[in-house]
């Protein structure tokens, strides 16, 4: 894991970068008053309901409520992760990202590996150019070359120290070879090029860097002997054994690889697809390839791992159709439903899981050559719904004529039903459940649900602290004109904590923006509630909000007056009756002083 980014440093960032700009790449934008405005990026409209603030720094969707900051926005459209958004912001922005506390070495190091990588894809592409054999193997497999490039596939020669020699100019990058996976070890701690002899697929992350490769076996080399190269000095001979490779080989976890974390493909997906309609996932790096070569551009693969959590959250937030393909046959069942289980926590409404099971002996390359497209096209239309794979998987061997068989279902299914969002799906799930056995399975909301609705059905009360709160977020720079201390931190109202917490940000980032004051709460509870009070009307310019500000302030210390008077009262009222001396005179001073000030109801 690479360490924490400051959150200083993402303030120091988002005042450097103008949102603006970075949303202006992507999105035409056009000047509308103060603001910018565009047709929404993130859902289907005809007339804009997008908007970008210069001032605020932030964008929002009255139409979808898309909003965050520039940060948010390379997050959402170009669907990178957090750090690697604010590493796209800090290059832009010439800043050199600092990591407190990674247990890997700070990324100064990335850089290098990244590096590194992308030299080794070269080696290999170019290696490609001299062997024949495995250009015969892509050819027989119809790759043609605008494929070979976009893949960016090559060649690992058939020696043992190939790319050692050709990158590993100095003991400083040999260390960092062998941190990318590149080089492994015989027993006698020889270095040596872990892939060898076999054609080359680098794995690339999101933003199109290599972070790692795959290799597969020639097949024309499966026969070789395996005592060749037995004689060679240093290497232990059972490593010489070339037929105890697997047949795909992938770069072992390393700083930049996690393969749980990573799909094949994606990259090329997405410079394929303006917009994804759909991803096709499948579970080999030919697979996804052939389907691309043949125009289901997109195609992505695990890596040699079952689709975790992590993959269907990267999935369905690039679009809500995915389908996922499988053998037919039991290991290709067992599979689904293990992506079954990751999916159906990440099954919000509107996104869509279905299953592909292929006949007998195919895989999607032997298939959509021998189908082509429309028949590929076909199987996809008729793949499973997740609910009707998940019904008929868990009442495989359960007898629903029987009361028992029904009680049994329903005992499997809740754990599993219980994971997926509070939703329209979740409901339909149960419904179903609730249709084919009878039994009603009842989910208890999640404990943050429930409050939050019983809040909602309350007439919306502007209280003053919202109103301080909301004006504050719009404009920061408000926070100036109070000085220390604030008589109102002792007011007992929800919502003082947080703009005690406001305002000492603001005070102590005199030039914090909007977007960035919400980026700095973006992890909180707090963050949608302070998302929405930012665009919040209020009519008039600087001058109204400043006094209406002010004023609102104003009165929150007036109420907090009003709080203390009638906590003194009361423990007056207290003492008296437990016969006890009265209030210190101290505490008597303060009461009388309180009491002439003009009575404030607290609301
Ligand atoms: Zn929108």
């Amino acid at each position: 894991m690479p360490g924490r980014i400051p959150e200083q440093f993402i303030d120091d960032l988002l005042a450097r970068v103008d949102i603006v700009d970075v949303i202006q790449e992507r999105v035409p934008l056009k000047k509308a008053g103060r603001d910018w405005s565009a047709r929404c990026p993130f859902h289907d409209e005809r007339s804009p309901s997008f908007t970008v603030s210069p001032a605020k720094q932030f964008y929002h969707c009255f139409g979808c409520g898309a909003h965050g900051s520039a940060i948010g926005f390379l997050m959402n459209y170009d669907r990178l992760e957090f750090p690697d958004a604010v590493e796209e912001l800090a290059s832009r922005a010439g800043l050199k990202v600092p990591y407190e506390g990674g247990r890997e070495a700070p990324r100064e190091d990335a850089t290098d590996l990244y590096n590194l990588l992308d030299a080794a894809a070269k080696f290999y592409r170019r290696q490609l150019g001299e062997n024949e054999t495995a250009r015969e193997y892509f050819a027989k497999r119809g790759l043609d070359e605008a494929n070979l490039a976009r893949f960016n596939l090559g060649y690992a020669p058939d020696q043992w120290d190939a790319l050692k020699n050709a990158l590993g100019t100095n003991a400083q990058r040999i260390a960092l070879l062998e941190k990318t996976g590149m080089l492994t070890s015989g027993e006698r701690g020889t270095k040596y090029d872990r892939f060898r002899d076999r054609v080359m697929f680098p794995i690339l992350d999101r933003r199109g860097r290599t972070i790692a490769f795959g290799g597969r076996v020639l097949a024309s080399n499966s026969s070789d002997h395996p005592d060749r190269e037995n004689q060679t000095a240093g290497i232990p001979a059972r490593t010489f054994q070339k037929s105890d490779g697997p047949k795909y080989l992938n770069s072992p976890e390393t700083p930049l690889f996690h393969k749980g974390h990573e799909l094949f493909g994606l990259w090329q997906v997405r410079e394929a697809n303006q917009k994804i309609a759909r991803l096709i996932v499948v579970e080999g790096y030919m697979d996804a390839i052939s389907l691309h070569q043949f125009g289901v551009t997109q195609a992505v693969a695990t890596l040699g791992t079952a689709t975790t959590r992590d993959h269907a959250e990267i999935l369905f937030r690039q679009c809500a159709d995915v389908y996922f393909c499988f053998d037919g046959d039991r290991a290709g069942r067992h599979a689904a439903w293990r992506a079954v289980e990751s999916v159906l926590p990440r099954m919000r409404d509107g996104r869509q899981a279905l299953f592909l099971f292929l006949p007998d002996g195919e895989d999607p390359d032997s298939l959509i050559r021998k189908e082509g497209l429309d028949g590929f096209e076909q199987r996809l239309k008729n793949a499973t719904p997740l609910s009707q794979f998940f019904f008929a998987e868990l009442g495989k061997d359960v007898n629903l004529t029987s009361l028992d068989g029904k009680a049994r279902l329903a005992e499997r299914a809740r754990p599993l039903l219980a994971q997926i969002p509070d939703g329209a799906f979740r409901d339909l799930m149960l419904a179903e459940l609730d249709k084919s056995t009878g039994v009603h399975v009842q989910i208890a909301a999640p404990a943050d649900v429930a409050p939050a609705r019983a809040r909602s059905t309350r007439p919306q009360q502007r209280s003053l602290v919202r109103s301080a709160v909301a004006l504050l977020v719009q404009r920061p720079a408000l926070a100036s004109a109070l000085e220390p201390p604030w008589a109102f931190a002792e007011l007992r109202q929800p919502g003082v904590p947080l703009l005690i917490e406001l305002i000492g940000v603001c005070r102590a980032r005199p030039d914090i923006t909007t977007g960035a004051l919400l980026e700095h709460f973006a992890e909180r509870e707090e963050a949608k509630a302070l998302q929405k009070l930012a665009v919040m009307d209020f009519p008039g310019g600087e001058d109204e909000s400043r006094a209406e500000f002010l004023g609102a302030i104003n009165q929150l210390d007036r109420q907090t007056e009003s709080q203390r008077r009638s906590d003194l009262q009361l423990r007056l009222k207290e003492l008296e009756m437990k016969g006890a001396a009265g209030l210190t005179e101290e505490e008597r001073n303060e009461l009388r002083q309180l009491l002439a000030v003009k009575e404030v109801r607290p609301q």
